[in-house]
């Protein structure tokens, strides 16, 4: 048995690092272990996104994504200035191109102004002098949307924390079960194939697109599951580096958590379009078909059947964007005409982590769920990503008065 830690964080993502960083800067004299399966920060949904610092436009106002976003937006700005780490605020341009989604746009319009981002109505004249390229009928402007590296950020936060000698981060390693007991939680871990425990005071398990299982592995049923939704993207050819100077997103389905295929002017200079949203048959099935239980823990799942029968003409068009690149490029010719399906070229996609309650309802805001001595960060979509700072303080916050 390996010697007890005050702390051990499970998950090298952008939120796992976010909260080992606010951790060990409070308890500086602490034992601290960060744990993670994959061989890099940032492997799976932080390193795979469309690295965009949301400004809050389509959340509640009374939600903790509102918060946390709007925080999160300051503290990730001011994060990469502290650390010269690269981040452009281009701003965001949310195009309607027919009236219905002119309609809608008045109440993101609202939302806008209720979350104190200053938005501004922009008229179809004034979009074509903004943005020859682009065209649609009006469209709404919020300024301090930008565009970060998160996994430059993820790995920043994690370099100062590991300044720190109480600080030590394991790499290829799986935690397999997570016991409680009244004094510790002994931590089952799996390195090279060989299993060993570790004992801590407390854990906050920050694992993406695994939260379920990890909260399963305590031996607690959580009344939801993650379902993967993969996001297919496409980089634009070279000639359209400059398509846009702002980021083009289309008015998104209100129901739904995504926000549409956009256009995203990324750090490096080029442009990606995308993400779709169709289901993934893993949770790490970003290619190759994962194995027959995981298709089956996808399948079985009947809050995710209530929700496809909810959505189904979305997901049919969802699933037409994944198999046909002209219908994907016709996505994007709705404001950016010129975009053919040749200029698309294959780029990474991601899996988002999204949990689904057990009446088919997606869960739109941020969830937790604790115990005596475990922390599990159970929801964390986007924005997360920008959210990372303020969701660490929170959590420690919690843990400080526990
Ligand atoms: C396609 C896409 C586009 C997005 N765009 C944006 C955006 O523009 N802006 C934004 O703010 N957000 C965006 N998001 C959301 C954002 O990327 C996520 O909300 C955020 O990265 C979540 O971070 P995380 O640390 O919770 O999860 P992750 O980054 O997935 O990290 C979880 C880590 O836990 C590890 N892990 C899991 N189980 C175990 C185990 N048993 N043992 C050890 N380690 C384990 C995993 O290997 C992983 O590294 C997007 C997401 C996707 C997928």
């Amino acid at each position: 048995m390996s010697k007890r830690y005050d702390i051990v964080i499970i998950g090298a993502g952008i939120v796992g690092a976010a909260v080992l960083y606010e951790y060990q800067k409070r308890n500086p004299q602490h034992k601290v272990q960060l744990i993670e399966k994959e061989p890099v920060a940032a492997f799976h949904q932080t390193g795979r996104n469309s690295g965009v610092i949301h400004a809050g436009v389509y959340y509640s106002p009374s939600s903790l994504k509102s918060t946390y976003c709007r925080q999160g937006l300051q503290d990730t700005i001011a994060w990469c200035r502290d650390h010269h780490l690269p981040f452009e605020q281009c701003g965001k341009l949310i195009v309607a191109t027919n009236n219905d989604e002119v309609q809608k746009l008045d109440n993101l319009f609202k939302n806008c102004e209720i979350n104190d981002l200053s938005p501004e109505r922009i008229t179809q004249s004034r979009l074509h002098s903004m943005e020859p390229n682009i065209t649609g009928k009006e469209a709404v402007l919020v300024n301090s949307t930008g565009i970060t590296d998160f996994t430059a950020i993820t790995k920043s936060l994690m370099a100062v924390a590991i300044e720190n000698s109480n600080v030590t981060a394991h790499f290829n390693t799986r935690v397999h079960a997570i016991d409680e007991h009244d004094n510790c939680v002994s931590l089952l871990t799996e390195v090279n194939g060989v299993k060993r425990r570790t004992e801590a005071d407390r854990v906050i398990c920050c694992a993406g697109v695994y939260a379920d299982d990890l909260i399963r592995k305590q031996g607690i049923t959580p009344d939801f599951k993650i379902v993967p939704f993969k996001g297919e993207y496409y980089r634009l050819s070279s000639k359209y580096d400059n398509v846009s100077k702002r980021l083009i997103y289309p008015v998104p389905n209100p129901d739904m958590p995504f926000l549409g295929v956009h256009l995203t002017k990324m750090i490096g200079g080029y442009t990606t379009v995308g993400p779709n949203a169709v289901l993934a048959p893993g949770r790490e099935a970003y290619h190759s078909l994962p194995s027959y239980s995981e298709i089956f823990r996808t399948l079985s799942y009947k809050g995710l059947w209530r929700l496809l029968w909810q959505f189904k003409s979305s997901v049919i068009s969802e699933i037409k964007s994944s198999v046909s690149k002209s219908y994907y490029a016709s996505l994007v010719q709705k404001y950016c005409p010129s975009i053919n399906e040749e200029d698309l070229h294959y780029y990474r996609p991601g899996i988002r982590a999204q949990a689904v309650s057990k009446t088919g309802k997606m869960m739109g805001d941020f969830e937790f769920l604790s115990t005596d001595r475990v922390l599990h960060v159970g929801n964390a979509p986007s924005p997360a990503a920008t959210s990372a700072m303020p969701i660490a303080r929170a959590i420690i916050d919690k843990m400080d008065t526990t």
